[in-house]
């Protein structure tokens, strides 16, 4: 993994400038049964370094003891590993989605990481991973819940976390995928 990360930085950031030059690489166990993907990490994650510490993460941790399983025993990262920035209207410097470019020169890097790691499950967390690593017919409100099965890999794919704090309709359909997934990995992993 430190390898991984070494040749990771060195491609990236010389590709980038400024205050996008931060990488947030994955974190948990190298060896862990379940991998969760995320976006991209926002301002908390860039500061502190680690995939979701920021509001959509305590979202997440709150959300996962309801399914037995614990963050400790995961491994998390993101489709693109750099907080994706823009100035807004009132100057200051926000998040903005990754583009389909930025999503592409990090997705080799992604799977790679994902074959090291081994795991029986794949977790995507909202639209970004999901369509990154099924394809972009696959839509987040058509699919979540149900484990896809992609080349050796098994995947599923869950709303954002994030996306509770704008759509709180969401909780109850985010609990109920979050305890399916508990209980398959009881018995699949
Ligand atoms: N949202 C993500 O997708 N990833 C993070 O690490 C934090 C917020």
């Amino acid at each position: 993994m430190e390898k991984f990360k070494t040749e990771m930085a060195d491609h990236f950031l010389s590709l980038y400038e400024g205050n996008m030059r931060t990488l947030v690489y994955g974190d948990g166990k190298t060896d862990a049964t379940l991998v969760m993907v995320g976006e991209a990490p926002g301002e908390q994650e860039t500061i502190q370094g680690k995939p979701f510490v920021g509001k959509a993460g305590k979202n997440l941790t709150e959300f996962l003891t309801l399914s037995g399983l614990e963050r400790k025993d995961l491994y998390i990262t993101n489709t693109v590993k750099i907080r994706p920035t823009k100035i807004s209207s009132a100057g200051r410097i926000v998040n903005r989605p990754p583009t389909k470019e930025e999503i592409q020169l990090f997705l080799p890097w992604l799977k790679r990481e994902i074959r090291m790691i081994g795991p029986k499950c794949v977790c995507t967390l909202g639209n970004v991973p999901l369509k990154a690593l099924l394809g972009n017919e696959y839509i987040i409100g058509d699919v979540h819940g149900q484990f896809i099965k992609k080349d050796d890999m098994i995947i599923y794919p869950m709303y954002h976390p994030a996306s509770m704090i704008y759509n709180p309709a969401l909780k109850s359909v985010y609990a109920e995928d979050v305890i399916r997934l508990g209980e398959w990995m009881r018995n699949n992993a």
